[in-house]
């Protein structure tokens, strides 16, 4: 399936309204879809896959920010360093640690989000409220300083119940605000897929992840 470009358009209107950015997510996308929508002018892409960063990365345009927003194991953290532009699912310390311990190596700073666990249900990842307080304070006492860290990223609920999400994104959002008291540099905010990003903009979001709605449903392997 094609890109889907009128989305894209009202999309892209919607957003200036919450001076909010786009992430178009890609993943198993083909890089003739993402060249596509670059050249209707994103920049912005979202990956979930090692292997297929870099793929991609070497196949397309080199001013296209790479977002790693997928699940990232500590032993592939070394390959995707010198060409990722964020890495949103920092889910926990010794991951902070590793992604810290290679840029430095790489002699760049690499900047990242912390995910929250912030869904009822078990299956997603992300920190709970003692590692994220553990993580800040190791950050404070200056232990990375080849990260900088940007913001928070959660994954609501997948669940028609829209009032559950809404709390969620809602709870997220106050950790949001807590920790840019602490750290002010701190302004992203990524939170909003597909099916619940008006939730997510409503609640606070200054970054929504869009894959399904622009480029049509994935494969189920
Ligand atoms: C796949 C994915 C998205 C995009 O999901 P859609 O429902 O296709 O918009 C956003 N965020 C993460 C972390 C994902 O894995």
């Amino acid at each position: 399936m094609a890109v889907d470009f009128t989305t894209y358009q009202s999309l892209q209107q919607e957003l200036k309204s919450f001076d909010a950015t786009l992430v178009a997510v890609s993943k198993t996308k083909s890089a003739a879809d993402i060249q596509q929508l670059y050249n209707a002018g994103q920049r912005d892409f979202g990956e979930n896959y090692v292997q297929e960063l870099i793929d991609k990365e070497i196949a397309l345009p080199k001013d296209i920010r790479w977002h790693f927003i997928g699940h990232l194991q500590r032993n592939k953290v070394k390959q995707i360093i010198p060409i990722v532009h964020l890495i949103h699912g920092v889910d926990s310390l010794r991951l902070l640690s590793e992604i810290n311990k290679q840029a430095s190596i790489a002699n760049r700073t690499v900047s990242v989000l912390l995910q929250l666990h912030i869904a009822t249900e078990e299956t997603k990842f992300g920190m709970d409220n003692e590692e994220f307080t553990e993580t800040l304070l190791a950050v404070q006492k200056k232990e990375f300083l080849n990260v900088a860290i940007q913001g928070l990223m959660g994954m609501a609920s997948f669940t028609s119940n829209m009032q559950l999400i809404t709390e969620e994104f809602q709870h997220l959002h106050g950790y949001f605000l807590s920790m840019r008291k602490e750290l002010p540099t701190a302004d992203i905010l990524s939170m909003g897929m597909s099916a619940d990003y008006k939730i997510a903009l409503n609640c606070g979001s200054t970054l929504i992840r869009i894959g399904s709605a622009l480029f049509g449903d994935r494969i189920k392997s």
